[in-house]
């Protein structure tokens, strides 16, 4: 039997919930399959300790608040979970859980889709499945003693083998997984790429609100050379500045970029110190532009100079290993907070580039009822976003409504 339907949205995270309740205030029928449970990555994919990287104020749906969180404060990964989770269920959206998508092709005009519990047809079909699908690994390291895992498989600190850890990336989940192992006890290596990390807060307002007023989070694409700069930003222990300086005066060995692996060594790269200084530039720019704002618009601010101290560069910033030995170390384990990347080989179309990403514009794929929402840049810089996720499923909504 095949389900015949008008919309069919593929994923129930975030960016499916905002989906199906603005196609559900459009009064377009549709469902939403999701292959495990409602915002499941928020669950399991996330280590234990982790809260969202923005205040409850901002990461959330903006017809929804959370309960019982004080508004500045950072949800839990689970209390995220159960805001989208109460969020379905307060509007009783049409999700069914448990069901796996394995196969999108077209006929005419006509999606058909395959499903873990059968087959179905949709004029519509919006894909919903999410910016971080696979965890990237690169196999450099060789060593079956050492214990690897990606950051979406980190839990907390006692779950990892006795020893040192070597976290590799220092975006947002490496830099917080490295903090936390050093608070733990632990000895810590951590491999720093080029980063961007704004200041937590800034006379008196926090980055995200900042980054609002300075019309960063409308943005339409990086800014050229920056694609590949990871944005390292914490809500942990009541939210702080991600600053490199301070985690190496916790114990942390701050190391430029891993490369090549053999004999039980790990080249590094000699770029510590220039991807610590240009981090430190996106700092100081941050609150240069802030500034500026504040400026212009008059605002009545509490000045905040202590903001613009910097630490003393760290020794293992100013003469830095270029080469570990793993062993020599005490490094049994070693976390790769490396990303993540697309995995759209079950959509059986030709609209994909060399890179796996779908060729669409702001949404809206080159087959005609075949939508994106959820995926980095989609329209903005905010559309992986809870938030961004929202105003792209408005948006897309509105256009299945006109077609
Ligand atoms: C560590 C980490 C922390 C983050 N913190 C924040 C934060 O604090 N604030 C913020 O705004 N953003 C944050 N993000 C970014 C973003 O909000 C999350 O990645 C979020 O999970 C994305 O939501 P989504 O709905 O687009 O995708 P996902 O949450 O990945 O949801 C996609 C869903 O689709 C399902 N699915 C996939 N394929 C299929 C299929 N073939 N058939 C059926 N179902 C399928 C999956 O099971 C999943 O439930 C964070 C990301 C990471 C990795």
């Amino acid at each position: 039997m095949t389900e015949t339907l008008h919309t069919l949205v593929i994923g129930g995270g975030q960016a499916g919930v905002a989906t199906s309740a603005h196609l559900q205030k459009q009064g377009i029928p549709h469902l939403v399959l999701e292959r495990d449970r409602i915002a499941e990555r928020w669950r399991t994919w996330r280590w234990d300790s982790l809260v969202a990287n923005g205040p409850a104020w901002h990461d959330r749906f903006p017809e929804a608040e959370f309960e019982d969180l004080d508004p500045d404060a950072f949800a839990g990964k689970e209390a995220v979970a159960d805001y989208f989770q109460r969020f379905a269920s307060d509007l009783n959206l049409p999700i069914r859980t448990g069901v796996e998508v394995t196969r999108l092709e077209r006929h005419g005009d006509v999606f058909h889709v395959t499903t873990s519990q059968g087959a179905i047809t949709a004029r519509n079909v919006v894909v919903a499945t999410g910016p971080f699908q696979h965890p990237v690994i690169p196999t450099v390291i060789t060593d079956p003693a050492i214990t690897q895992l990606h950051s979406s498989r980190y839990r907390n600190p006692g779950a990892l083998p006795e020893g040192a850890v070597l976290v590799v990336g220092a975006g947002s989940s490496g830099a917080q997984i490295a903090e936390e192992l050093v608070r733990a006890g632990r000895r810590v290596y951590l491999s720093v790429g080029p980063h961007d990390r704004p200041p937590r807060r800034y006379r008196g307002k926090d980055f995200v609100w900042w980054l609002g007023k300075l019309g960063k989070w409308d943005m339409k694409a990086p800014t050229p050379g920056t694609e590949h700069i990871t944005i390292a930003v914490s809500g942990a222990y009541g939210g702080h500045t991600m600053d490199f300086r301070r985690l190496a005066g916790l114990g942390v060995t701050l190391l430029g970029r891993a490369g090549a692996y053999g004999n039980g060594v790990l080249e590094i790269a000699d770029d510590l110190r220039t991807n610590v200084e240009n981090g430190d530039r996106n700092y100081l720019s941050v609150l240069d532009e802030a500034d500026a704002y504040a400026t212009a618009q008059g605002l009545d601010l509490p000045e905040d100079p202590m903001a613009r101290s910097l630490l003393p560069l760290p020794e293992c910033v100013t003469r830095p290993t270029l080469a570990l030995d793993l062993k020599a170390a005490g490094i049994t384990t070693v976390i790769w907070a490396t990303g993540f990347r697309l995995d759209f080989g079950w959509i059986d179309l030709d609209i994909f580039q060399p890179d796996g990403r779908p060729r669409h514009r702001d949404g809206v794929s080159e087959v005609p009822g075949l939508y994106f929402v959820g995926l980095p840049w989609l329209s903005c810089r905010g559309s992986a976003f809870i938030w961004g996720a929202w105003k792209d499923a408005e948006r897309l909504a509105g256009l299945i409504a006109e077609r």
